[in-house]
């Protein structure tokens, strides 16, 4: 009944009012989608463009239960969100994509791993545990062995969550939580894949790119696009990739975060279900952008074209500074400005804090060492200060 609505009046809620949902606000608003959006303050990027924002919080039951029954079909831009209120929006008749029973599996470390080696689909070599005593006894009986990596099963983001367990110096830095304890790989390169897949099980993916890591923050600080691996390999990832979303069975986006080890192995490292900051670029790079994709997966439209039309793209995070936790200035904006097939984007977040992501800037470029050269040209330039300093310049 629902499907026969026409796409305007199909009322689409999101969870999520971060830089993810304000640019999936601006990706429906060509098509003057009826999107709302469910977050707690009116002070986060996605109330900034859509006038739809309604204040509650997505890890509550009474306020996903409550947004949702508003809505003809539900998505999310972050997955730690209540799923209980999810599977009970769908039991009464709420269209949800991605599907609840998903996300339960994917906000779950340990599921996602065993759901990777139940389909032989390619991980590094793992085991459960309960705490951090079972991980003790485990090393005292030579089942886990240095050096390995920690992942608390729930609750990480951005590398939160994760560490290395070098040796026996560094044992009293193991979490007390139920984790993932995994092989270390020695990474050659991290890829990112973006797939989109429709209810009717058309599935598209975008090109891999490269994610190069800021090896303290731990997290993303550019990505280049296309990722420097043969075409065997990125149609290697895209068969892995799209196995993934089919087994999963999954409507909307998946984000796909792989290793390739210094053999040339590859490995599933996680996923996410939904737009990520490693298809940022897709909006200046690609036909469709991978928040328009997402729109168009759980709306079963066509999946848009996903070629990579500029020949390189890079993206890179402004992250907060350690220096400052306050409102942000963005001083230099002027400057970069000046430069050609350079596209910041502020996600207008009202304080900074360290390594809090603030915004990004895409690059295009016609090769590759002109577009690391503009990548360096920018990381030197583009910086955040406190708005105070800006006021008395
Ligand atoms: P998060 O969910 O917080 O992003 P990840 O599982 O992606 O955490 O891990 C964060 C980073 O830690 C990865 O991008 C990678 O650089 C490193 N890492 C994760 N797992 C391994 C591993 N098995 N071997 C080596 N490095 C790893």
């Amino acid at each position: 009944m629902k499907n026969q609505l026409s796409p305007t009046t199909i009322k689409i809620g999101i969870l999520g009012g971060g830089q993810l949902g304000k640019m999936l606000y601006q990706a429906a608003s060509p098509w003057a989608l009826d999107v709302h959006i469910l977050d707690r303050s009116k002070t986060f990027p996605a109330a900034r463009v859509c006038p739809s924002f309604h204040i509650g919080d997505f890890t509550d039951y009474d306020d996903v239960l409550t947004f949702g029954r508003q809505m003809d079909l539900i998505t999310i831009e972050i997955e730690s969100v209540n799923v209980e209120a999810l599977l009970q929006l769908e039991r009464e008749g709420v269209m949800v994509y991605p599907q609840p029973s998903i996300l339960n599996i994917i906000n779950d470390k340990g599921l996602q791993k065993t759901f990777y080696q139940d389909n032989h689909l390619p991980t590094a070599a793992f085991t459960l545990v309960k705490n951090q005593a079972e991980i003790l006894d485990q090393i005292t009986s030579g089942k886990i062995e240095f050096p390995f990596v920690q992942k608390s099963r729930k609750g990480g983001y951005d590398g939160r969550g994760v560490q290395v367990i070098h040796n026996e110096a560094s044992l009293h830095k193991i979490m007390d939580v139920p984790s993932v304890i995994e092989e270390r790989v020695s990474i050659e390169k991290e890829i990112g894949l973006i797939l989109a897949r429709n209810p009717s099980g058309e599935i598209k993916a975008y090109t891999p790119v490269e994610m190069v890591f800021d090896p303290e923050a731990n997290l993303v600080d550019h990505l280049i696009a296309p990722a420097q691996i043969s075409l065997d390999y990125s149609e290697e990832l895209n068969r892995i990739g799209t196995r993934l979303a089919e087994e999963m069975d999954i409507v909307g986006l998946l984000a796909v975060e792989f290793f390739i080890d210094t053999k040339g192995e590859i490995f599933i490292n996680e996923m996410a279900p939904r737009t990520h900051n490693s298809g940022h670029h897709t909006i200046e790079a690609c036909p469709c952008s991978q928040f328009e994709q997402q729109f168009r997966a759980i709306l079963d439209f066509p999946l848009g074209d996903t070629t990579q039309e500029k020949s390189y793209a890079a993206m890179i995070n402004i992250l907060g500074p350690e220096s400052f936790t306050g409102p942000p200035s963005y001083p230099n904006l002027r400057n970069i400005l000046s430069m050609k097939d350079v596209f910041p984007h502020i996600y207008g977040k009202s304080i900074s804090k360290p390594n809090r992501k603030m915004g990004h800037i895409t690059l295009i470029a016609n090769d590759r060492p002109t577009l690391i050269q503009k990548i360096n040209t920018i990381k030197s330039q583009f910086y955040i200060q406190p708005i105070h300093m800006f006021k008395n310049l």
